[in-house]
């Protein structure tokens, strides 16, 4: 068998050409967070793509926080960031880096501009400086400072650095060109004041470099070969080669763009996700409803099934989004063959089997995984009450029904078949129990005779099983209101969590701990909750049902 041909992507092919033509002679990205939040699965994205280029072309990784901005920034999220990183597999060895640490190198980059005549401190204020940008359509007007001297330029940026004049009072403007049909290109600002203290550097600076300066001065500190980055940052490519042209880097990194991942129906940005939090709408960033990578993980998310979600959604130039039910396929098929296929019962009924014997415990082997032998097999309790699902016993059967209701024989998953025959209701006509008789001749589910039952329901001992808590999730967002309101707010599905506090799961599960997962029989796939299960209560989030929307396309 020849080997697939993957076809590359433009990305891929960029890089080829550039190693190719000699412009580089090796391949370094970076992965440069803002830590002023948690990751999202867009986020993934660009983990993924960054670190997995640098494996493939043998090259380096490295993790960047950019923190520049010391107004939203704080360690928690820097930690956290770190933890999503690494569990995501994307590897940066000790290439851990913070923008914060060259503060210093900026700065003199800032100078290096000024003594070119190529920067100057700007007195107007920020309003005055958007009205003189111009617009779209029409050129911008020069600042009257523009044409300060490069003495004047550099004693006053100094005394801006030495904290002499307040917040917004003066900034430092790149000197490029007033009527450039790109206004990035307007003299855009490159240092404002800021009397604020940041997470790493406390109170050594008053000053701070803005994104479209202090970016391409990161990356080419780090040469970086190849400084992949989202689409809305094609317009500021220009400004990003002026400056790291006219910082005289030597062979300076190439800006390269992609469409984000969008999911239709989920609110992914982070603003969102932080109003979310909080508000108190859901339960922290790990909160299993959100894409976050936390609350992926906490929702039972391998990082397997990211990566290749990931890979389905591609890389491109173009604009798109996919489909929630894409990121269920790939959960779906990440853990079909590894994970174990146990019983719970979520809407637990009561069973009586009325000719098996009192106080009897009987194992019955059962595989773990039909389809992977590998995973072996355990033993069940079969006693004389056990639990069955409310759904699978109706006292009169719809058509096509084949589960259990009176008179009727059916297999139960692994141990016998029973018959059914009374119903025990309450005062209300609420039905509380169920009578049946078994076959001991059935042991292990199989027919004695050739008799044949059309259904096979599953089931939990009701003296054996462990009780435990479960966790059923929809979608945040009211999906027939759309994800936004009028008001930028996310349109709240108030259904999104349901809570089963009176659940069975058989015994096997006894010792399940944080992130432990399963198939849960006919239920879908669970996860052990990280942050409320223990040992005494067992909580589990359901990571998605069994039934599946989303086809493959074909390729
Ligand atoms: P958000 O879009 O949620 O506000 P952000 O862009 O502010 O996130 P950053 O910390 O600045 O978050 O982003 C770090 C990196 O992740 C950037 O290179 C950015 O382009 C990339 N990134 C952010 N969102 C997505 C997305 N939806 N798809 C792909 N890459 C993304
Ligand atoms: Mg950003």
């Amino acid at each position: 068998m020849g080997e697939e041909v993957i076809s590359k992507n433009f990305i891929e092919q960029i890089i080829d050409k550039d190693l190719e033509e000699g412009r580089f002679d090796h391949v370094q990205t970076r992965f440069p967070p803002e830590p002023n939040g948690y990751l999202h699965i867009g986020h993934a994205k660009s983990i993924l793509l960054n670190s997995g280029l640098a494996k493939k072309y043998h090259g380096k990784f490295n993790l960047r926080f950019d923190d520049t901005n010391p107004t939203k920034e704080k360690v928690e999220f820097v930690e956290a960031i770190k933890k999503d990183v690494e569990w995501l597999g994307a590897n940066w060895e000790d290439r851990l880096f913070f923008a914060s640490n060259y503060f210093e190198q900026m700065y003199e980059c800032a100078i290096l501009l000024i003594k070119k005549g190529k920067a100057y401190v700007d007195d107007l204020s920020a309003d005055e400086i958007r009205e003189y940008r111009g617009t779209l359509t029409e050129p911008g007007k020069e600042s009257p400072y523009r044409n300060r001297s490069v003495e004047e330029n550099l004693e006053l940026f100094t005394q801006m650095k030495e904290g002499k004049f307040e917040d917004g009072s003066k900034v430092l403007r790149a000197k490029i060109d007033m009527a450039s049909p790109n206004i990035n290109m307007r003299d855009p600002i490159i240092y404002r004041v800021a009397h604020l203290e940041h997470h790493n550097t406390g109170n050594a600076w008053c000053i701070y470099p803005m994104y479209d300066f202090a970016h391409p001065i990161e990356d080419a500190i780090e040469h970086i070969t190849h400084s992949i980055c989202t689409l809305e940052f094609e317009d500021h490519r220009p400004l990003y080669d002026w400056v790291v042209n006219e910082c005289e880097f030597k062979n300076p990194p190439k800006q390269i763009e992609f469409a984000k991942l969008y999911l239709k129906n989920v609110v992914t940005g982070k603003r969102y996700i932080k109003k979310l939090v909080e508000n108190g709408t859901v339960d922290g960033w790990d909160d299993p409803r959100l894409v976050s990578i936390s609350g992926l993980r906490r929702r039972g998310y391998t990082p397997e099934s990211l990566q290749k979600f990931v890979e389905l959604a591609g890389i491109s130039k173009a604009q798109s989004s996919c489909d929630y039910a894409m990121l269920e396929y790939c959960i779906r098929e990440d853990l079909k063959l590894k994970k174990s296929r146990v019983m719970a019962i979520l809407h637990p009924l009561k069973v009586v089997i009325d000719n098996y014997p009192e106080g009897q415990v009987e194992y019955l082997n059962a595989p773990n995984n039909q389809e992977n032998p590998e995973l072996g097999s355990r033993k069940i309790p079969f006693t004389k009450e056990i639990y069955i699902e409310q759904e699978d016993f109706m006292e009169v059967p719809v058509k096509k029904y084949f589960r259990m209701f009176p008179g009727n024989e059916v297999r139960l998953m692994h141990a016998y078949f029973v018959r059914c025959t009374d119903v025990v209701k309450d005062e209300n006509g609420n039905i509380v129990e169920v009578h049946c008789t078994y076959d001991p001749a059935s042991r292990g589910g199989n027919s004695p005779d050739g008799r044949k039952v059309k259904g096979t329901i599953h089931w939990v001992s009701a003296t054996e099983a462990i009780p435990a808590e479960v966790r059923l999730y929809e979608n945040i967002v009211d999906e027939e209101k759309g994800v936004y309101n009028e008001d930028g707010e996310v349109n709240v599905n108030p259904n999104s969590l349901q809570v089963l506090k009176d659940c069975y799961v058989e015994p096997s599960l006894a010792g399940a701990v944080a992130y432990d997962s399963f198939q849960f029989v006919r239920n879908g796939f669970f996860c052990v909750d990280c942050k409320d299960s223990t040992k005494e209560h067992l909580v589990f989030n359901r990571i998605v049902s069994l039934k599946s929307s989303f086809k493959l396309p074909n390729k």
